[in-house]
């Protein structure tokens, strides 16, 4: 699966509907300071299921929502849209065969967060579990930020193992027997 475009809505400084587009393997976004690239992975990592605030570079999840500028006034929802490519049938299970895969996340101002999967209602998990062993996924090493690194090069070996079973396919087993414990 390759993300092919990222559509936005009142998501932090994305008010206007947004349609960013990623025609090749190698994008690069520009821009001054301030002007929205971090939010832009902010986004991706919202839509993928990410739960806190603090990830997102806000205290609470409402901080997600646009808030208002010295000539707009705030707005009610945010929403985050996320299209890959499937043309090779990669995708896990029921999915393969689309040609396209939409995730999508919107939030109102209450905190009512929904989801939705080639435009059906779902839950987080569904989305967490499509991505799961694939390395994309909220907090996954498909995203590289500052300080990410460093993070690695210091990691306890635990956290360092978690990384490796991810990269190697494994965790999404791992996370199937921990939910058939639970039961
Ligand atoms: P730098 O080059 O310094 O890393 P950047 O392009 O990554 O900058 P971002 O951090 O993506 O910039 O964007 C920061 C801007 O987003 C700030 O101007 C901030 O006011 C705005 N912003 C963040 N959250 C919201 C929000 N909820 N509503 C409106 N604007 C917001
Ligand atoms: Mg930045």
């Amino acid at each position: 699966m390759r993300l092919e475009k990222i559509k936005l809505a009142g998501f932090k400084s994305f008010v206007d509907p947004t349609s960013i587009p990623l025609p090749g393997n190698l994008v690069g976004i520009v821009g001054p300071n301030g002007c929205g690239k971090s939010n832009i992975i902010d986004a991706v990592r919202w839509v993928m299921g990410e739960s806190s605030a603090k990830h997102l570079r806000g205290d609470t999840m409402a901080d997600v929502i646009f808030n208002g500028s010295s000539t707009r006034k705030p707005v009610g929802l945010a929403s985050v849209e996320l299209i890959f490519d499937n043309s090779e049938g990669k995708a896990p299970g029921e999915f393969a065969k689309y040609r396209e895969i939409s995730i999508k996340r919107q939030v109102t101002r209450d905190g009512q967060s929904t989801y939705l999967l080639n435009g059906t209602r779902c839950r987080r998990k569904d989305i967490t579990d499509l991505f799961l062993g694939t390395g994309l996924g909220s907090r996954s090493y498909a995203i590289i930020e500052q300080g990410t690194i460093s993070r690695l090069v210091e990691a306890k070996p635990d956290e360092l193992r978690e990384i490796i079973e991810e990269a190697a396919g494994i965790s999404k087993y791992k996370e199937r027997r921990h939910e058939t414990e639970l039961r």
